[in-house]
């Protein structure tokens, strides 16, 4: 008898779960439920198309036929509401009910709206999805003046699309800086730099108390706790996400923001694992639960989730070490590992716009962030990945080249 594996989810961690079940089981039901009225994209690129820089086609990654071709079943503007655990059914926004063997969460997040007045307001965007990404177009083209909230990966996003569509924008930041989670002051003014090059004012200590609008309900002015005025007619914000958990209540699956899986994606609900954006995993190289918001770990956890559900052996081992990049400017961004937690760093800058940060826990490198030079990056996902002893050698590790043998030969030496 065939198995039955029912996806919600048709990000990149869903429709890959999908590839990778048919690859594994020739003969399993599959079938991807989606909200969304359109098949998998590419999210990375949506932030291109808003710039008005490239057409739809290239955003698109499968087509329905994609599906077909693999006889799996595509359920699309599908929002599923509810699952029962012990059934193992799950349940549609018009009470279809769809009988799983194995069920794969992978519902990723929604933007989290500022919790001000307005913030629904006409000319207010919120970027997640393709559609948003046509709005924020059309949005910031017919834009005089924009204000951007939210000093993250993807509040650059959306400072960069004002930019290059000629937008003069405010960004405001809650602290001195951009990502101050990631970058030290010496690393933000880079990117303050580039800012301001393509017209966005960065301004500091700040943050939105409300937002004004006009007789027709359009933002006009998003205004400060102190009470500071910034005109906009166009308004991006990008405070975290909000997961998507709502539809898991009663399922017996633990949720504390996200989803808690394993390393191999299981949820510990018998027959149920999760993937992608939505997981709290435990994450085997750091010995903890954590999270990632990147593309290509979710594809991985897709990956792992997908060979688990197909072989009850668990013997699948989520092990990767995530990277996220950012090519706004002319010189290139990368985050790689876990820059924001640790208990020990070290940075340098190197010249105007190439600087390094390394974040360390318990005596191992466990991430960093490379600004205008990546050469490194390889090195330091090995060193990362293989668990290696570093924390003391940070001047060898800062060199513009790391000599490996060098560094091995350092800590033998100890
Ligand atoms: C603008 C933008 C730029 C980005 N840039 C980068 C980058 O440069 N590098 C990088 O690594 N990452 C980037 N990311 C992050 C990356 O896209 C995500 O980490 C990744 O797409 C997560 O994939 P996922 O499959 O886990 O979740 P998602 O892609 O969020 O997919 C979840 C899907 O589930 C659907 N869904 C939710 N609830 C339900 C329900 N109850 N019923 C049915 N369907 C439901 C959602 O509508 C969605 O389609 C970017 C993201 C955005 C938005």
């Amino acid at each position: 008898m065939s198995t039955s594996h029912v996806i919600v989810g048709d990000g990149i961690a869903g429709s890959s779960a999908a590839e990778t079940i048919r690859e594994e089981d020739p003969d399993a039901e599959i079938t991807v439920i989606t909200d969304e009225g359109e098949a998998l994209y590419n999210r990375i690129l949506i932030k291109e198309y808003a710039k008005g820089k490239l057409p739809e086609a290239p955003i698109s990654i499968h087509e329905p036929e994609w599906y077909e071709e693999r006889d799996i079943d595509l359920e699309l503007n599908t929002y599923v509401v509810n699952v029962d655990s012990d059934a193992h059914t799950v349940e549609t926004h018009e009470g279809d009910v769809y009988e799983y063997d194995k069920l794969l969460i992978a519902t990723g997040g929604t933007p989290a709206q500022l919790p001000v007045e307005n913030s629904d307001a006409d000319g207010i965007n919120h970027f997640w999805t393709f559609q948003d990404a046509r709005e924020i177009r059309g949005n910031v083209e017919d834009a005089g003046k924009g204000v951007i909230v939210g000093a993250g990966l993807l509040g650059i996003d959306l400072a960069a699309i004002s930019g290059a569509q000629g937008l003069d924008a405010y960004y405001i930041m809650r602290g001195n800086r951009w990502w101050r989670y990631g970058l030290s002051l010496d690393g933000a003014e880079i990117m303050h730099d580039a800012l301001e090059e393509i017209g966005i004012t960065p301004v500091f200590e700040a943050g939105v108390d409300r937002f004004e609008v006009d007789d027709d309900g359009h933002v006009e002015a998003a205004v400060t706790p102190d009470g500071d005025r910034y005109d906009c007619d166009w308004a991006g914000v990008a405070i975290g996400l909000d997961f998507n958990t709502e539809w898991l209540q009663g399922s017996g699956v633990e949720c504390d923001d996200g989803v808690v899986v394993d390393e191999h994606m299981w949820t510990g609900v018998e027959d149920i694992y999760a993937a992608g954006d939505i997981t709290q995993f435990h994450d085997v190289i750091l010995g903890e639960r954590t999270q990632n918001g990147a593309w290509g770990s979710a594809k991985e956890q897709g990956n792992i989730a997908a060979k688990n559900m197909v072989d009850d052996s668990r013997e699948e081992v989520f092990r990767w070490v995530p990277t996220y990049s950012i090519t706004h400017f002319d010189f290139p961004f990368l985050s790689f590992g876990h820059p924001t937690i640790g208990d020990d760093e070290a940075e340098r800058k190197y010249s105007d716009t190439e600087w390094r940060r390394l974040a360390f826990k318990d005596g191992k490198l466990v991430g960093g962030v490379l600004i205008g030079d990546l050469s490194q990056q390889s090195t330091y996902k090995k060193l990362i990945r293989e668990e290696w002893d570093v924390a003391d050698r940070k001047e060898l590790l800062l060199e513009e080249d790391v000599d490996l043998d060098r560094l091995e030969g350092a800590i033998e030496a100890n």
